[in-house]
C-alpha cells in the first residue's frame, strides 16, 4: 500500500516501511531520496521540490 502525503513534507515524520515495517525519523521535505536502512526499499523520492513518501506516515513530530 502507497501513501502520497505531499502536504506533510515540512515536518518530521515517523514513517514505517511497507516492506519490512521498521520504523524511522525522516524530515518530510529531504532533499535527496530516503531509503530504509534495513531493506533498502525507497521510502521518500523527490519530485519537483516535493517530497512523495512512498510510506506509512504514523506520526507526525
Ligand atoms: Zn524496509
Amino acid at each position: 500500500m502507497l501513501f502520497f502525503m505531499e502536504n506533510k513534507e515540512s515536518k518530521f515524520l515517523k514513517i514505517s516501511c511497507p516492506r519490512c515495517r521498521k520504523t524511522q525519523i525522516v524530515f518530510g521535505k529531504s532533499a535527496t531520496r530516503v531509503k530504509c536502512s534495513k531493506c533498502n526499499k525507497l521510502l521518500i523520492k523527490n519530485t519537483g521540490g516535493k517530497a512523495k513518501i512512498k510510506a506509512r506516515v504514523q506520526e507526525i513530530l
